[in-house]
């Protein structure tokens, strides 16, 4: 068994991949999987989101990648069974200039992650707001696809065309098997027409690739990162939290869909 990895990737900032990588996260572990989130985002809000003070840190993503420290040493335990993390620090910001001078740059993180392929059965990576190094590791890690969250507001579709441009790019000449594994609309507002026309545009922009789970906007998720909680444990009940959770089964049902030879080994 070894772990798919996902890179959860937007470079527009505000369209919930770290309220997904962190829920989403929360909920395969719950279903039982063994999951690791790394937080590639020097803003460090899947760390914080997780209950994890990032000046309690002695060893972070940005030791991993510029001075080859060993990621075990960087594994943090949250308080869900079966969720760790990579935690990041605001260093990591000097990370993209100091990366540009190493050897195999973008492939930094893919190979820091190698010694934990066997301990995971997913690794969801929350990447930062921009298409820079970090973000193109990420891309470059990921050996099941890029999950796209998508804002149901006005311009969602903005800037997607780079993206998109980008994974094209990593698919050429870096990672041949990245595929885009699913778009997820969020902060849905069913109250208004043009959260309806958004989520009409994105499935039509991707056809086949939508999840069928949307995400409402709902306070409870915007409240549990300042508790240091995902939903599951913030509020269990709320809207937000149904979703996360159907968004896992959904995503697991895909998974076991793309590579049923394994559903057997998950015991
Ligand atoms: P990103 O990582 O893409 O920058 P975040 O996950 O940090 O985005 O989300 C941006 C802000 O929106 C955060 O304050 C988050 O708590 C909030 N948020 C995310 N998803 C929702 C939602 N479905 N409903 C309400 N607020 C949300
Ligand atoms: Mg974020």
């Amino acid at each position: 068994m070894t772990a798919k990895i996902y890179a959860i990737a937007n470079q527009k900032g505000g369209v919930a991949k770290t309220t997904t990588t962190v829920n989403l996260g929360a909920y395969l572990a719950a279903a039982g999987r063994r999951v690791l989130v790394v937080d590639g985002d020097p803003q460090g809000n899947a760390t914080t989101s997780l209950g994890v003070d990032p000046r309690s840190l002695s060893v972070s993503l940005y030791n991993v990648l510029i001075d080859r420290v060993p990621i075990q040493e960087a594994l943090t335990l949250t308080d869900w069974v079966g969720l760790d993390l990579i935690p990041a620090t605001t260093d990591l910001a000097g990370a993209e200039v100091e990366m540009a001078r190493l050897m195999a740059r973008e492939r930094l993180l893919e190979r820091a992650l190698m010694p934990l392929h066997e301990s995971y059965d997913y690794i969801l990576i929350d990447e930062p707001p921009s298409l820079g190094l970090l973000t193109i590791n990420g891309l470059t890690a990921a050996t099941h696809g890029v999950i796209i969250p998508v804002q149901c507001e006005y311009l969602a579709l903005e800037g997607l065309s780079l993206l998109l441009q980008t994974i094209q790019q990593v698919r050429e000449v870096l990672n041949a098997r990245l595929t885009i594994a699913g778009v997820l609309l969020t902060m849905y507002d069913a109250r208004t027409n043009l959260g309806q026309q958004v989520a009409e545009e994105v499935c039509q922009y991707f056809p086949d690739q939508v999840f069928n789970t949307i995400i409402p906007r709902n306070v409870r998720l915007s409240e549990a990162p300042s508790y240091g909680q995902t939903i599951l444990s913030y509020a269990p009940n709320s809207a937000g939290a149904l979703a996360y959770r159907a968004l896992a089964e959904e995503f697991m049902a895909r998974e076991e869909k793309r590579s049923p030879n394994l559903v057997g080994n998950e015991a």
